[in-house]
C-alpha cells in the first residue's frame, strides 16, 4: 500500500454516531487519503466536511448504502487489492439484515490480510501508528496450493 491510502469507512446505525465523532476528530488526519464509504455512512461523512471544515475537499466515494449491496462492493475492493485499511464499527446488540454480508467483508479482510477495525479503539490505534502515513507492503498467504487442491487433480485424471 502506498502512502495516500484507500480507507473504508462504514458504521452500523448505532454506531454511525461513533463513527462521525472519529472522523471529525481525525479530520486532518484523513483528509489527504481517499475514504470509500457505503452510502449512508459516507453521506454523513461528506456532509460532515462541508459543514465543518469549509476549506478542506478530501476525496470521499460514496458506495450503495451496506445492506443494498454496499458492503459487497467494499468487500469487492478488498478482493482487488484497492482497498488498504477498513474501519467498519459495528454494532453488537442488533439482528443485522445483511449479517452474511457482514460476515463476508471481515473474511475477506482476513483472507487478504486487510488491515481492519472493529471498533474504536482499534481504529484510534490504526490511525496513529507510525505506519499509517508510510508505504507498507501487508503479506498475503500463498493461496496456491488451494488453488491448485487435490479435487481439481481428480477431476483432470477422469477426463
Ligand atoms: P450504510 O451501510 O452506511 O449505508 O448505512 C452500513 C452497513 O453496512 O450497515
Amino acid at each position: 500500500m502506498e502512502e495516500v491510502k484507500n480507507i473504508g469507512l462504514v458504521a452500523h446505525d448505532a454506531r454511525k454516531h461513533d463513527i462521525l465523532e472519529w472522523v471529525r476528530y481525525n479530520a486532518e488526519k484523513l483528509a489527504p487519503h481517499n475514504m470509500i464509504c457505503t452510502g449512508t455512512t459516507g453521506q454523513l461523512i461528506i456532509d460532515m466536511f462541508k459543514n465543518e471544515f469549509q476549506g478542506v475537499s478530501p476525496r470521499i466515494t460514496k458506495l450503495k448504502s451496506g445492506p443494498l449491496g454496499g458492503d459487497q462492493q467494499m468487500g469487492a475492493l478488498i478482493a482487488e487489492g484497492k482497498l488498504d485499511i477498513l474501519i467498519f464499527m459495528t454494532d453488537p446488540m442488533t439482528t443485522q439484515p445483511h449479517d452474511v454480508d457482514v460476515k463476508a467483508l471481515v473474511r475477506l479482510c482476513t483472507v487478504y490480510n486487510t488491515v481492519i477495525a472493529c471498533n474504536k479503539s482499534s481504529a484510534d490505534f490504526i490511525i496513529s501508528s507510525p505506519l499509517f502515513d508510510q508505504p507498507y507492503e501487508p503479506v498475503v498467504h500463498d493461496y496456491t496450493g488451494y488453488l491448485l487442491r487435490e479435487a481439481l487433480e481428480e477431476e483432470k485424471e477422469e477426463a
